[in-house]
């Protein structure tokens, strides 16, 4: 998934929008956290709720799809 839409909540928790790069479903997820590790490791480990894939998952499946 990837961060197209943020809205503070307060603090470093941020409420955002993803999109996914797969298929283009958009999810909310109220509970993001605005430091280094949840943008590097979090988000993209974040699997979308309509094809169950992550930004990890598609890189390392790809050799696998026809
Ligand atoms: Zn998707």
């Amino acid at each position: 998934m990837k961060l197209i839409e943020r809205i503070n909540i307060g603090g470093n928790d941020f409420q955002g929008t993803y999109e996914c790069e797969f298929c283009e479903n958009q999810q909310n997820n109220p509970y993001g956290y605005n430091d280094y590790n949840y943008f590097k490791n979090v988000i993209p480990s974040m699997t979308c709720e309509s094809c169950k894939k992550s930004s990890m998952s598609g890189v390392s499946s790809k050799e696998g799809q026809t």
